[in-house]
């Protein structure tokens, strides 16, 4: 039996960009109330210590070259743990359906017969740039926004010419091959001198912001770490009015 007394079930929450107070209401209470937690790398501490006390904490988060087997894995506990009755939590950074795999998590549940419900979380994709002054849609400068994976293995490559035309493009997982995007982007007819910022470890202490252009990314000049909001689009100058320019490293 757990902990509120009824039958198992998964709940896959959104855990946002890091701040707890960014949690929805409804993911913190749930949260309060669950048995076991199944937690990604970019779920913050913080936020796991709203789990109930006697919650067990299971860290699944995947490193490159793992990731099948990680996922086999967190299929496995998941209906282990919904199978023992408990109110199992599946917490994922930001939302759980944006680059999650939330989405085949939430499957193959149903097709075990486990109840399964979906806790929206506040996207990095969105919150990221917003926190660091950068709206993705602003009147006359940007009407239109694409959330864009940077995880493009070499050889594999997006056809990035789809979106030269979109006022801004967010990627995430952008950081590695942040030189390789940028000239992509350019080569596909974007101006060299197009505004381009990360937002890194965004909600957090060491959050940083970078401002710069396509260019000096694709000459590799330009210094990110992971995790960070890749932007690119006119919309990162309207930061300028919105927050003092001394928070953010220019790179030009
Ligand atoms: N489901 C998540 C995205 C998962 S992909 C969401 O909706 O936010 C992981 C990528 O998200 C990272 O490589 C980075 O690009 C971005 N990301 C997640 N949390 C972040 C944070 N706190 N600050 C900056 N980028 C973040």
């Amino acid at each position: 039996m757990n902990q509120q007394g009824s039958r198992g079930k998964v709940f896959l929450i959104g855990a946002g960009p890091g701040d707890p107070d960014l949690l929805t209401v409804k993911a913190a209470r749930v949260l309060a109330g669950c048995d076991v937690v199944l937690y990604d790398r970019l779920v913050s501490a913080e936020i796991l210590r709203l789990a109930h006390p006697d919650a067990e904490l299971i860290y699944v988060g995947k490193h490159e070259g793992e990731q099948q087997r990680v996922q086999r894995r967190i299929f496995d506990l998941l209906l282990q743990h919904a199978r023992a009755g408990k109110i199992v939590v599946r917490l994922k950074g930001g939302d759980p359906l944006v680059f999650g795999r939330g989405a085949e998590e939430w499957a193959v549940a149903r097709e075990n017969g486990i109840d399964i419900e979906l806790v929206p979380g506040v996207t990095s994709a969105i919150s990221a740039p917003g926190l660091a002054g950068i709206p993705l849609t602003y009147r006359e400068i940007s009407q239109s926004f694409a959330v864009i994976t940077g995880h493009c293995k070499e050889g594999l490559a997006q056809n990035w010419a789809d979106y030269a035309h979109i006022d801004t493009l967010v990627i995430l997982m952008g950081v590695k091959n942040r030189a390789y995007i940028a000239q992509a982007l350019i080569d596909a007819g974007r101006a060299s001198d197009e505004p381009a910022a990360f937002v890194e470890r965004a909600t957090s202490e060491k959050q940083r912001v970078v401002i710069t252009t396509l260019r000096e990314i694709a000459n590799g000049r330009v210094a990110a770490e992971n995790p960070a909001v890749f932007v690119v689009g006119h919309v990162v100058r309207v930061r300028e009015r919105l927050v003092e320019a001394m928070e953010a490293v220019e790179v030009f």
